[in-house]
């Protein structure tokens, strides 16, 4: 699952998990007006920095929700 990381690790600001933030394929994470001023690069592997997709729902709940598909189907 992926680290929700919530500090940028430019700037060190604050990142909810609901607001924008940039992520590489290794995770580093990155808020939005650094990642523009990085042109979409991560400085620490070269990758690219794209959208961290929002977490709207807690942990427990998609847990439950995948134990329910797993037995219920569907
Ligand atoms: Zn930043
Ligand atoms: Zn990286």
């Amino acid at each position: 699952m992926l680290k929700m990381k919530s500090q940028c690790e430019s700037c060190s600001g604050k990142l909810e998990h609901r607001s924008d933030a940039y992520i590489c394929s290794y995770e580093c994470t990155f808020c939005s007006p650094c990642t523009e001023s990085m042109d979409h690069i991560c400085p620490n592997c070269d990758g690219e920095l794209v959208k961290r997709p929002a977490r709207v729902r807690s942990v427990i709940d998609v847990a439950t929700t995948q134990i329910k598909r797993k037995v219920f189907g569907k």
